[in-house]
């Protein structure tokens, strides 16, 4: 039996991306994946439920979870807490189950310095892949309006740096089949595979 922990995928990219959207319909299809519900301090919307969507706790709650060092990474974001509770990431990785986050860049970046054998997949929006595909085929727009989207790209194509992976998300179907590769992909890999095989080797020889 070959008892290997379970790999930590992160999803994250710019507000606005789509990244709920993307997490859905992946989840929505069969998967081994376990999504890590989230906590947070925003108010539950309509058609939303406790301990499927997030686990909605008060500002002082959240704040004693922080205190007691109960969370994997969290974020402020737009008025509220967001975070990812850390039991259940490291009980299931224990497992050797397959752990999905899909939370923003601040939250990303934390998981990365703590985490740093995860697996970081960067959504990018389409309007800045339009942007590069504008660029390249210069004469469509005037210097300056390409200009000002450029600098307001910048920022967001910089965060990309810290990822392993980057998918456009120009259809949610085509963005969900390329994570689904990518997650393959990484079972995939020469040194986690190598580890495995080695490690039943040594079983053997013992
Ligand atoms: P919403 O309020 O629309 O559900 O989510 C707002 C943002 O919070 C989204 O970008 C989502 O990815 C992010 N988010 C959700 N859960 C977490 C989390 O646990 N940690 C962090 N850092 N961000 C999260």
């Amino acid at each position: 039996m070959i008892d290997e922990k379970g790999i930590l995928f992160i999803l994250s990219g710019p507000s606005g991306v789509g990244k709920g959207t993307v997490r859905k319909a992946l989840f929505e299809q069969a998967t081994d994946l376990r999504y890590s519900i989230s906590m947070t301090t925003r108010p539950m919307r309509k058609g939303e439920q406790e301990g499927i969507d997030y686990f909605y706790r008060s500002k002082q709650d959240f704040e004693q979870m922080i205190e007691n060092n109960n969370l994997l990474e969290y974020a402020q974001y737009v008025g509220n807490y967001y975070g990812t509770p850390r039991d259940y990431v490291e009980q299931t990785l224990e497992e050797g189950k397959d752990v999905f986050l899909e939370i923003e860049v601040q939250g990303a970046l934390q998981v990365k310095q703590n985490f740093p054998e995860g697996v970081f997949i960067f959504l990018f929006p389409p309007s800045l892949h339009e942007l590069k595909n504008r660029i390249v085929n210069r004469g469509t727009e005037t210097e300056d309006l390409v200009m000002n989207r450029l600098v307001a790209a910048r920022e967001e194509i910089e965060m990309m740096d810290a990822y392993d992976y980057v998918v456009v998300n120009d259809q949610i179907s085509n963005a969900v089949d390329k994570i689904k590769s990518i997650v393959q992909s990484e079972h995939c890999k020469r040194e986690r595979v190598s580890k495995q095989y080695k490690k039943i080797l040594e079983d053997d020889l013992t």
